[in-house]
């Protein structure tokens, strides 16, 4: 039996994995759950799973997730601390770190420090902080398993492998919604429009992160600290199937891939269960049902946030935290429908141009960098409005 923390239960990613987790109640037990706002979906998964611990991000929430969980035997706490606590709970041996964003910052790391093993979906923590982090995984001795399909896909085709043998990783990427729109079009499509991925059902920062590109740009990043692989080495290849989740070339000429629908069940099943592998419901795959299995490079001028994170990694030090950041808010700003879709790359340059990269030494001072670039693109937004 596995003791698991799930670091937001209530989105996509914590809801698909409750879903394994229900479907093998012989192999996981839920120690300790968190959750952002939504309280009554919250509460119906502390009846369901019945966690030790239950923790809202908002100390402000727990009256009323009290109230929603009266008779139940939790205990509900709220706030950085609660997280924490719920990260590094006695019995927990893996955190599931599904928050989204540098939210997910301090409980990882916290959970690291408690020596837990981590299923990774959270990327932004890699992005702003994956020196440090790998750090962190290498001093307490803690496994770190990919969550996200495409690390997932390199993890499994990596495996019996010498990593100084490989010659490139290829990302695949769908190219979202907007492979086939025009660039010109792009200043006027709507929230709606940019939420509308074409393979995969995900929370709204990552559809729109996959809209703008920008989702594969954090990839690479995250795969670079992943897998310690030189960011030239990394390569995205546009795959609108969604078939090939990624693949890895090695220096003989061999490239092994791995394969199957796109549901993210399969990766959170693989990282919750490894090495073994685990029934998850996921359609099995067939082949002969494709036309076509397609691929080309992405068109890195109508989708500038891949170059800009390129860019921001090639910088290195400060700036993909300072990058991440502006994008948090810059899609925040367009999800609110205060600036337009292709001013989310804009406000991201902007706020790049304005950085001077410097070093970081721990998770304050990223999450130092990371305020600086919240604040400088909430700036940014605002003179962009009038
Ligand atoms: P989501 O928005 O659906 O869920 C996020 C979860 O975090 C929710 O439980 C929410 O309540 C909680 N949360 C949000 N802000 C918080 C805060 N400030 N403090 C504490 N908790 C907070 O997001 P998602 O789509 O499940 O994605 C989660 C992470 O996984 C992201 O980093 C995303 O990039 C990554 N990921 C997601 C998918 C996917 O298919 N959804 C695939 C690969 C990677
Ligand atoms: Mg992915």
């Amino acid at each position: 039996m596995k003791n698991i923390t799930i670091l937001g239960s209530t989105g996509s990613i914590g809801v698909s994995t409750l879903e394994i987790i229900s479907a093998h109640p012989d192999r996981f037990r839920i120690v300790a759950m968190t959750a952002g706002k939504n309280l009554d979906l919250f509460a119906r998964q502390i009846k369901q799973f019945a966690p030790r611990i239950a923790v809202v991000a908002s100390a402000q929430d727990v009256p009323r997730l009290k109230e929603l969980c009266s008779g139940l035997d939790v205990t509900i706490l709220g706030g950085v601390e609660g997280l924490i606590a719920a990260a590094t709970a006695d019995e927990t041996e893996m955190v599931v770190a599904a928050i989204v964003g540098a939210a997910g910052l301090i409980p990882t790391a916290a959970a690291i420090r408690a020596r837990k093993d981590i299923a990774l979906a959270n990327k932004e923590i890699l992005v702003t902080a994956g020196h440090l982090f790998m750090n962190l995984v290498a001093e307490f001795g803690v496994r770190l398993f990919p969550v996200d399909s495409e690390h997932s896909a390199i993890f499994q085709s990596i495996e019996g492998h010498r990593c100084e043998d490989i010659h490139k990783i290829i990302l695949t990427a769908s190219g979202g919604p907007f492979l086939h729109t025009p660039a010109e079009q792009l200043p006027a499509v709507t929230v709606r429009d940019a939420l509308n991925h074409p393979n995969w059902n995900m929370g709204k920062k990552i559809s729109i992160d996959s809209a703008t590109m920008m989702n594969k740009g954090l990839e690479v990043i995250e795969a670079r600290w992943l897998f310690n692989t030189p960011v030239d080495k990394i390569q995205v290849n546009i795959h609108p199937q969604s078939i090939i989740h990624s693949m890895v070339e090695y220096i003989d000429g061999c490239v092994i891939a791995q394969l199957g629908t796109p549901d993210m069940k399969a990766p959170i099943a693989y990282a919750l269960a490894y090495p073994e592998r685990i029934t998850t419901g996921v359609k099995q795959l067939d082949l002969t049902s494709f036309s076509g299995l397609t691929f080309f490079n992405p068109d890195h001028d109508k989708f500038r946030c891949l170059q800009l994170a390129y860019r921001a990694i090639r910088s290195g030090e400060s700036m993909p935290a300072v990058m991440n950041a502006a994008n948090e808010i810059a899609v925040a700003e367009f999800l609110d429908g205060r600036i337009g879709f292709t001013q989310i790359a804009e406000t991201i340059e902007r706020t790049m141009n304005a950085h001077s990269a410097h070093n970081l030494q721990s998770i304050e001072e990223v999450l130092k960098a990371d305020l600086w670039g919240r604040e400088t693109a909430r700036e940014i937004c605002r003179e962009m409005v009038h």
